[in-house]
């Protein structure tokens, strides 16, 4: 195929592709499929080896949103009967992100749900990060807590901050049909604020939420555009009692086309299959670990994952391998350029970054995600599509967090 070599020679040299290559690779058949995560794999390998990197969400303020982002179970509104409870003390998150660490980890995602933090919550936030960085050396920690103000990136990343999330989530014309309270140009504005400060960025999508084929990929190049150093790609979890609860349409095939879609326009990031992991990808999962090449150990914000001991045998059986605090996430060039270079040592290697967003799960803005049904284009040229029929809703496979933060119950990692 054609189309495929010349997407895997771009990838190793990192030359984007034309917009057509990556709406092709979405049209692409269930028969071409195991073809275009081959190729996109290659690419994979090039840049991160076999490596995994795992990374764990700490949620610290849960539900309670004033903003209306409706593929969220913590929005303004929102009838899913999650946990809400307010502010973590710094000696509770650390509990909690020990957790994680012990389960693994080399990265804690420290998440709040709401529309920015003030100058208070920042406060409390670097208390948080401190401790977390006190106990434990070495580690890696993310924030995501919403809109910046000025400033506010600048005392996160003095705290000891590595890195910041904030989603794109989805393409900038299709923005308002998903959030009114705040506009795309307020997210964008985030994550440069989070550059500028020498955080590394991580921003990412949320796929499954009716967009088309030609959205997926406009947000992917901007996203692109943006160059942060992870891009964390969601698949819409869709919650009862939200606006985006009857959107069922995505496919393990088609989650993984999108992986493999983002893969080759941003071949030397750090791509994260963030939440709706298990409940679309299902039986697929390891198939994905050649295109991705980090995932969240453990829950999500507001529901919960598998549990961290089988990750752990599925990145084993499917023959990849944890990637350890001593290793350096990302590719030289990004870890010495990236977002803060100065954390080589740290291990993060630029700092990779998280994408816990909140969106992890259509959680927090920065933070879930589907995409929908291809169609046949007859060998790998097909056309774009609208999102296909609605699939059979596998709410069977979604379940509210009942554990870890906020609770008195031990924590998934
Ligand atoms: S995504 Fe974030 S900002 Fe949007 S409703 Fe959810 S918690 Fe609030």
């Amino acid at each position: 195929m054609d189309l495929l070599n010349t997407l895997v020679d771009k990838g190793l040299r990192r030359e984007l592709p034309t917009r057509e290559e990556a709406l092709a690779v979405l049209a692409t058949s269930d028969d071409d499929l195991l073809d275009v995560v081959a190729a996109a794999g290659k690419v994979r390998r090039h840049w991160f080896g076999r490596r995994v990197k795992l990374n764990y969400l700490v949620n610290l303020k849960s539900g309670l949103c004033p903003e209306d982002c409706s593929y969220c179970s913590q929005r303004l509104g929102s009838e899913a009967g999650i946990l809400k409870y307010t502010w973590l003390k710094p000696d509770e998150a650390s509990k909690a992100a020990a957790a994680g660490l012990a389960g693994g980890a080399k990265r804690v995602c420290l998440v709040a749900s709401g529309r920015g933090p003030t100058d208070r919550d920042v406060d409390r936030v670097s208390d948080t990060i401190k401790a977390i960085k006190d106990q434990n050396e070495g580690v890696e920690v993310c924030a995501c807590l919403g809109l910046l103000s000025d400033g506010q990136a600048e005392r996160l990343r003095e705290a000891g901050a590595d890195a910041y999330n904030h989603n794109l989530n989805t393409s900038e014309s299709t923005y308002g049909d998903i959030t009114t309270t705040h506009t795309y140009a307020d997210r964008v504005d985030t994550v440069q604020k989070a550059h500028a400060a020498g955080l590394s960025a991580c921003s990412g999508l949320i796929a499954g939420m009716g967009e088309t084929d030609e959205d997926l990929v406009d947000v992917v190049y901007s996203l692109r555009e943006l160059d942060p150093d992870s891009v964390p790609v969601n698949f819409l979890i869709p919650f009862e009692g939200t606006p985006l609860a009857k959107e069922w349409n995505l496919t393990p095939q088609r989650c993984l086309r999108i992986l493999a879609m983002v893969r080759f326009v941003c071949p030397d990031v750090e791509v994260r299959i963030a939440g709706g992991r298990e409940v679309h990808l299902r039986t697929m999962q390891p198939l994905a670990l050649n295109l991705a090449n980090s995932i969240f150990l453990g829950d999500y914000l507001t529901s919960e994952g598998q549990a961290g001991k089988a990750d752990l045998e599925m990145i084993a059986d499917a023959g990849f391998e944890v990637e350890g605090a001593d290793q350096i996430t990302l590719p030289e060039h990004r870890a010495a350029g990236g977002g803060c270079g100065s954390h080589a040592a740290a291990g993060c290697g630029s700092a990779a970054q998280t994408g816990c967003g909140s969106e992890a799960e259509a959680g927090c803005g920065s933070h879930a995600g589907a995409g929908c049904g291809s169609h046949e284009g007859g060998g790998v040229c097909g056309t774009a599509s609208a999102p296909a029929g609605t699939n059979e809703p596998r709410t069977d496979l979604v379940a509210v967090r009942r554990r870890g933060a906020g609770t008195d119950l031990a924590p998934n990692a």
